[in-house]
């Protein structure tokens, strides 16, 4: 059963305490009653306010212990309205919008928490695209070659997968990879793509042998300059990717670092698969979910480099 606000008058009304949001995140994450994350056991005490003490192992569990509100210091009713805030913006907001409607008072906190968020956007176990999918790689951010500052800071190679969907676009998964190597963008493929699907790529080398790996490759040879071929024979992988590079420049000014990109992957991607749904209270419901399910993140871990799984 999916109970969630309808709208920002139903969400003030209904999480006005901590309480009525420390209960619904109890519904979220233990649908069926507590469940000890130690040892699995399902009874527990209620010692007192959102701590439970299992009656088998002893441990001291709070509902938002090991989620991405692990040890937060900020109430959960100013969580649950960021939660909102980016979820009903169709193009989502910037840190420093965040800071603003919820009169936080640090840019840091605004910042962490959207990159917290961001890697609720990813459902743990997430199906791959199946069908037929158009394949391709393009640069995103960036500096232009010749600017002063941080010009060390290259272009980001990303590979798209979009599914064809009739003369529409079905759902979309996005990676950075290294290069456009074999090994990169047969990795990619196989993280993305159920085997049998039919996959649609150019010529470049790099996609061959596809076919000894489980996919019906459909290959379009370049013509002319090989990525204006892309314009009309993979109308939406090169759609989608112009769409990325636009909402980078928009709502995040293209103020991106590398080591991020993943993760503003992550966020388009959750917006994008869900374009089409109506109720904006069913997207706070499920990055709510997802956030119930998935470990804490430090500020620190956030601003660590990342590396790339791709080899
Ligand atoms: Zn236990």
């Amino acid at each position: 059963m999916e109970d969630y606000p309808r709208t920002l008058a139903e969400l003030e009304q209904r999480f006005s305490t901590e309480e009525a949001c420390r209960e619904y995140l109890f519904s979220l994450r233990w649908p069926s009653g507590f469940v000890c994350p130690g040892c699995n056991n399902r009874e527990a005490w209620e010692m007192s306010v959102d701590r439970w003490l299992c009656t088998h192992c002893r441990r001291q569990v709070s509902v938002t212990a090991g989620t991405v509100f692990h040890r937060t210091r900020l109430p959960l009713t100013t969580w649950f309205r960021a939660i909102w805030h980016v979820t009903s913006q169709k193009n989502g907001v910037s840190a420093i919008g965040m800071q603003r409607v919820l009169g936080l008072g640090s840019y840091r906190t605004a910042w962490t928490w959207l990159h917290k968020l961001r890697r609720a956007m990813v459902r743990p176990g997430r199906d791959r695209l199946y069908g037929e999918v158009e394949v391709d790689e393009t640069f995103v951010g960036g500096e232009e070659p010749g600017r002063e500052g941080r010009g060390a800071e290259k272009k980001a190679l990303v590979a798209i997968a979009a599914e064809k969907r009739g003369r529409a676009t079905g759902r979309i998964r996005m990676a950075r990879i290294p290069s456009a190597t074999k090994r990169a963008l047969h990795g990619f493929i196989r993280d993305v793509i159920e085997p049998g699907s039919v996959v649609h790529t150019d010529g470049w080398a790099s996609y061959g042998g596809l076919d000894a790996i489980g996919y019906s490759h459909y290959v379009t040879p370049f013509k002319g300059k090989p990525k204006d071929a892309a314009v009309v024979t993979m109308p939406r992988v090169h759609r989608t990717a112009s769409l990325l590079k636009r909402w980078m420049m928009g709502t995040h000014q293209g103020a991106v670092r590398n080591d991020h990109l993943d993760y503003y992957l992550d966020e388009f991607t959750f917006r994008f698969n869900r374009r089409t749904s109506r109720s904006r209270g069913k997207l706070f419901y499920r990055l709510l979910q997802q956030a119930m399910q998935i470990g804490p993140t430090t500020y620190h871990q956030i601003i660590k480099p990342q590396h790339l799984g791709l080899g």
